[in-house]
């Protein structure tokens, strides 16, 4: 039935499938790989396009000073992994023929990924350029966007693929839009008309709700690495502004874009309200692919509140174990134990919760509040390098309360989001897009503790599913409302449920799942896909 179905070939930098295939860096891969799951799973026509990292995102280790360091191993076993298609295509990056090799992957239950390889010795200098994931700026980055959108249609057409959507995920995959309006150019038609036709088969999701969040170019560049692709000036200008917005230019490139939650859609369309000649933004809150995500435990035993809950406490003690292993930390399965895993960028805040030592302190003391946190910094964000620094010290001031798991990985998202008690998240509202790693912990059992900000805002029921705090303000003081606003409904209500009303946690652990587990899944996303902007 769903032969009938648009086929989509989906763009993305980076692919979250597996621990093993490190060619993903957080939040937007691991989206990436449960939309080809998912997509393979119930039958959806997609076809990945991505790029093969040598050496990945980085490899983020803790030294002896306690401060996060980066570390870029080749992985050779992607290679692997991979299948080696034996067709290539060539870009033109600044006035060099650039040969990529086009690797198949499908071994994860996924719809086929292409994906992307520059490492053959005749592209000398550009040999390396798919080495780093996010590993350079400006001329770089340009020459690796070459790859993912114009490299990507160029793949498409070399495999044969009859491809009636694409959809740019991120700005980063834009240019392929100036492949598809050179196509129809050389067929003779005008810019104009081109565009006008190629805008019908495109999507684009946004992502980034900060303005300055979101990449440029200026036009000299972009004409310098070639990535006018034959386009003109005046044309290139058309699309995208000058400096050259990645956002702005899918924005205009498609024919309906989204957000990723209901507020970020709200938050996108306020963003980019002056952007002339841009396609509606609507939302399209993300969900996540149960068959990676969910415990089979849970699945099995859904329908039975005792169960979960025993199974809730197997997951725990597994998690716990997990960590011994890795940092010999023993945490006590009795106590309650908090998780905080993401990226570690300051506006999120991770180390929100120790900011009056002499009101935390106490219960780390005694260990009645465990916390487990994960997580890199950007490579050249030396403030969120500070905050991890920070935790790590706070680690060893409470080595059995107090953990910091590096290298944050899908391996570590998979034990934390199953077997913590409570899931914190604490953003300066309202800059979480949506979230995912909340509805990975809401479906196994582990409530969330949460500003309303992302997908919260629509998941939460306080007090019944999960608790929310900070009454979603966003006016001056709201660091300081917000600390507040945590300890009051941690210390009060978590707290308080936790060791002293064990039916009702029970209640609300069964109340998560039933009331997540539809709405926040992948199914539902990309049927909405489907329906919505694939039509
Ligand atoms: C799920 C996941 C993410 C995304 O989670 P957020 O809540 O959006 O931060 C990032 N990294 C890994 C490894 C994950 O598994």
């Amino acid at each position: 039935m769903n032969n009938n179905k648009p086929h989509t070939a989906y763009f993305c930098m980076e692919y979250g499938l597996d621990k093993e295939m490190r060619i993903y860096a957080g939040g937007l891969g691991i989206l990436a790989g449960d939309i080809l799951k998912a997509a393979k799973e119930y039958g959806y026509p997609i076809t990945g396009i991505g790029i093969l990292w040598r050496k990945g995102y980085t490899k983020q280790l803790i030294g002896q000073d306690g401060r996060p360091f980066d570390h870029y191993p080749v992985n050779e076993e992607i290679y692997e992994h991979a299948v080696d298609t034996g067709e290539t295509v060539t870009v033109t990056i600044r006035d060099q023929e650039v040969k990529l090799k086009i690797w198949k992957l499908d071994k994860y239950n996924n719809a086929s990924l292409y994906l992307l390889d520059a490492n053959l010795p005749e592209n000398r200098k550009y040999q390396t350029i798919t080495d780093h994931l996010y590993g350079g700026f400006n001329d770089k980055r340009i020459a690796q966007e070459i790859i993912l959108g114009i490299g990507g249609v160029r793949a498409i057409r070399k495999l044969g693929l009859n491809i009636d959507i694409y959809h740019f995920n991120e700005g980063h995959a834009v240019l392929a839009g100036t492949e598809l309006i050179r196509e129809k150019m050389d067929s003779g038609k005008d810019f104009k008309k081109a565009w006008e036709e190629i805008k019908e088969n495109i999507v684009f999701t946004t992502h980034t709700p900060v303005k300055e969040g979101n990449e440029t170019h200026s036009l000299d560049s972009l004409k310098k690495m070639s990535a006018f692709n034959g386009l003109n000036r005046e044309q290139m200008k058309a699309i995208g502004d000058s400096p050259f917005s990645m956002t702005v230019a899918g924005l205009r490139l498609a024919k309906i874009s989204n957000g990723v939650s209901k507020l970020h859609g709200q938050t996108s369309r306020a963003m980019w309200s002056n952007v002339k000649g841009k396609s509606d933004i609507i939302s399209i809150t993300n969900g996540i692919h149960r068959g990676t995500w969910v415990d089979n435990r849970i699945k099995e035993n859904i329908n039975n509140r005792q169960k979960l809950a025993s199974v809730h406490q197997e997951m725990k003690k597994e998690l716990i174990n997990f960590v011994f292993k890795k940092t010999g930390a023993e945490l006590n399965s009795e106590n309650l134990l908090i998780g905080f895993a993401r990226r570690a960028a300051p506006y999120k805040r991770p180390n929100l919760i120790f900011s009056k030592p002499e009101v935390i302190d106490p219960y780390l003391e005694e260990g009645k509040i465990q916390l487990i946190f994960s997580g890199k910094a950007h490579p050249m964000d030396d403030k969120g390098k500070d905050i991890i620094a920070d935790i790590v010290k706070k680690s060893r001031e409470f080595p059995n309360s107090v953990v910091f798991l590096e290298d944050y990985d899908m391996e570590i998202a998979h034990y934390l989001t199953r077997g913590c008690d409570v899931w914190l998240n604490n953003p300066r509202k309202p800059l979480e897009a949506s979230g995912t790693s909340g509805m990975k912990a809401a479906m196994n059992g582990v409530l969330n503790l949460s500003i309303l900000d992302g997908w919260w805002v629509e998941g939460c029921e306080h007090g019944i599913n999960g608790w929310q705090f900070g009454d979603g303000y966003m006016g001056d003081g709201q660091d300081e409302s917000d600390l507040y606003a945590l300890h009051r409904i941690l210390f009060n209500e978590v707290v308080d449920v936790y060791y002293n009303n064990k039916q009702r946690w029970q209640e609300m652990l069964y109340e998560s799942i039933h009331s997540t587990y539809e709405r926040f899944s992948a199914e539902r996303m990309l049927k909405r896909y489907y329906e919505e902007m694939y039509n």
